[in-house]
């Protein structure tokens, strides 16, 4: 097949209605035998089940059936052997006559040199410890109520408040209040919890429907390697190490020996989580594979899928012994199909991509435009981790990081100048940022303004943030860089002060807000910094919090309802209006802002000030520029946020040490909220 550079492209279930994507031009010498079928990997019928499978370069290849996911279970037994044949698509295919539903799988594979034993790259359901695939009728998998089940979309990613969260972080504590069975589970979504299992506290889902975040990202749920699945114990990873991405993790299932169960459990979650109006974005990890060698795609395919330096070695940005090529046509079709099956079959409404970085931009895009072809123009969310890498793709490529955001309309990435901005560097535990008082004015600015001033086309494509997985959680790293500053009695007050003044920056700022999972019930990971591989205790969220800092919820929860009922905080239109925005001249280090609004036809101003400073600021509002007779009304000062009145101000704004203010002029106020 000679490749043009334009190619019709199918994906992995879906009818024949798609995009004409521009697949590009051949960089790989096996590129020229791509494949772009829609039918790679088992599909079943109750008739047959149709293997088909790339592998250009294998002299022979059958498919081996087993009766089990693995030879440790129960009647496990070698089923059959089916040879396949190649066809002058350049794919081998078998023909599996009957009804074969739960039988697992591996293709065989003779090359000149050795034989390889794989599972298939594309395999949709797979057994214990993702060893095997499985055959899978996708259909009996799905739970009660998925097909009237419904993607959570929103007019645009800044509409999208999102709580970063892994499975077995949400629920492993017994203070959840979650059914023993159930924790650390997907199910656990699905139970109705209070804390303990007592009282009237929610836990888990029903707290996240209270403190109104609109998404949850994630952590890794596809199927990963370093957690055994056949013990049910208290083993625990963040799962940044893929091993099958079609197929969801085993070890949060009930039951991950059935190849089936996991597929349904992960389901009932998103379902659970959709039913509460909360839409789920997942962490992918297209980077790199859990093995580099052994991994499945390099059994299948030796040397093709993964990038190697001019020596032969691998080439390695990710840190992690490997790095993928989204640039080799068949590995940039897999990204855009498995992207695709996940948004469709697991009805998921958004993806993080795990060091986009060292993904090419081209790709990137293919999987915005084939999305956008499947759900509405920029209605999945798609953003990723745009640090610039080092890897060894051809020279001249573009890669999917910061520097190519705008050339990559619909994808966004995280903001790490207010990351570092607002608490001190992640490369520097004692290093201070902004709510410590130890400046960063101008890149907190930077950041209020959606980094538009700087590398991102749009409000929509800056992610912010104070913390996520990664580094220290947001209350370890002010304890570590507060280290002496404040004695201990006054720390309680002053670092719920510091977080509460983080989420004000983060929660007004342009763009779409980001948060680690328990930041706003001071989650500690006890000072571990880097808890991918600690036990579940140090990663666990301790639900108890909720009652000690009911108060600091409450103000998360009040900025956030303010922040739905203002578009102007968000930056609705996608474009961030600097135009909109004046920056007032105020004592260094604070900053204070005004910004014109109009809401369902109420025009009006708001203000911002943050104080960052161990002592109270007076800002003159007439420096806002507005007639000084101009009255304000206080939505959130240092102790309370929401869309309540706090108090009328006007002229002169107190705004208290550490702490933000935020005003809208009464007018305008009294329209909005009809007071
Ligand atoms: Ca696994």
């Amino acid at each position: 097949m000679l490749l043009n550079g334009d190619f019709m492209i199918n994906t992995i279930n879906t009818d024949s209605k798609v995009p004409k994507l521009d697949m590009g031009a051949p960089v790989h010498k096996l590129d020229k035998f791509a494949y772009f079928g829609n039918d790679l990997g088992a599909v079943y019928s109750k008739e047959k089940t149709t293997f088909t499978f790339w592998s250009p370069e294998a002299l022979s290849v059958k498919v081996k059936l087993f009766a089990t996911g693995s030879d440790s279970e129960e009647g496990a037994k070698v089923i059959a052997e089916l040879p396949m044949t190649q066809t002058d698509e350049n794919v081998w295919r078998a023909e599996y006559k009957g009804d074969h539903k739960n039988e697992y799988y591996t293709y065989v594979i003779n090359f000149k040199d050795k034989t390889t034993e794989t599972v298939d790259i594309y395999a949709k359901a797979a057994g214990v410890n993702g060893n095997r695939g499985m055959i899978v009728d996708l259909e009996s998998t799905n739970p009660t109520g998925w097909d009237e089940d419904k993607h959570i979309f929103l007019k645009s990613a800044t509409d999208a408040i999102v709580w970063e969260i892994h499975v077995k972080d949400f629920s492993h504590s017994a203070s959840s209040g979650v059914t023993e069975a159930n924790r650390g589970k997907y199910l656990a979504f699905t139970e109705s919890t209070t804390l303990f299992g007592e009282g009237i506290v929610p836990t888990c889902v029903d707290y996240l429907k209270n403190l109104g975040v609109t998404h949850v990202q994630i952590t890794p749920f596809y199927d990963y390697g370093s957690v055994d699945e056949s013990k049910n114990d208290d083993s625990y990873n963040w799962g940044y190490d893929p091993k099958n991405y079609n197929v969801p993790e085993g070890s949060y299932s009930t039951n991950p020996f059935d190849g089936n169960v996991r597929i349904t459990e992960c389901k009932q979650m998103i379902k659970a989580l959709h039913d509460a109006g909360i839409g789920v974005i997942m962490d992918v990890v297209y980077n790199h594979t859990y093995e580099g060698e052994g991994s499945f795609f390099n059994l299948s395919v030796p040397k093709y899928y993964h990038r190697f330096n001019a020596d032969g070695s691998w080439s390695n940005g990710s840190g992690c012994g490997n790095d993928t090529a989204s640039e080799h046509l068949m590995y940039r079709k897999f990204m855009i199909d498995s992207v695709l099956y996940w948004a469709k079959e697991y009805h998921v409404d958004g993806f993080r991509f795990d060091l986009m970085g060292l993904h090419d931009a081209h790709t990137m895009n293919l999987i915005r435009q084939t999305l956008d072809y499947e759900f509405g123009k920029d209605n999945i969310i798609l953003y990723g981790e745009g640090w610039h890498m080092g890897t060894a793709c051809p020279c001249g490529t573009v890669m999917a990081n910061q520097g190519a955001i705008r050339s990559m309309p619909g994808v966004g990435a995280f903001n790490d100048n207010i990351r570092d901005a607002i608490k001190g560097s992640v490369f520097g535990a004692y290093d201070k940022g902004f709510v410590q008082c130890g400046a960063s004015a101008e890149k907190i600015k930077s950041g209020i303004l959606a980094e538009t001033t700087s590398w991102a086309g749009k409000a929509a494509q800056c992610v912010n943030y104070a913390s996520c997985h990664d580094n220290y959680a947001l209350y370890d790293k002010l304890i570590l860089s507060e280290r002496g500053g404040k004695g201990y009695a006054e720390r309680f007050d002053y670092l719920v002060a510091m977080t509460k003044l983080s989420a004000a920056i983060v929660l007004t700022s342009q763009g779409i807000p980001f948060f680690l999972a328990g930041e706003e019930i001071c989650r500690t990971k006890f000072g571990d910094e880097n808890s991918f591989r600690s036990s579940a205790k140090v990663n666990e969220i301790d639900w108890e919090n909720t009652g000690h800092y009911a108060d600091l919820i409450l103000y998360y929860q009040g900025l956030i309802r303010l922040r739905k009922r203002l578009s102007a905080l968000r930056g609705a239109n996608e474009v961030s209006d600097k135009a909109n925005f004046k920056f007032i001249d105020t004592a260094m280090p604070c900053i204070s802002y005004v910004t014109n609004f109009n809401e369902d036809g109420v025009n009006g101003y708001i203000f911002v000030a943050l104080n960052p400073c161990d002592y109270d600021v007076r800002i003159n509002l007439a420096d806002t520029g507005l007639s000084k007779d101009t009255k304000w009304i206080a939505v959130a000062n240092k102790h309370s946020a929401g869309t309540a009145p706090l108090m009328a101000i006007s002229e002169l704004a107190l705004v208290e040490s550490k702490s933000a203010l935020i005003l809208i002029d009464e007018k305008a106020y009294k329209q909005l909220f009809k007071r």
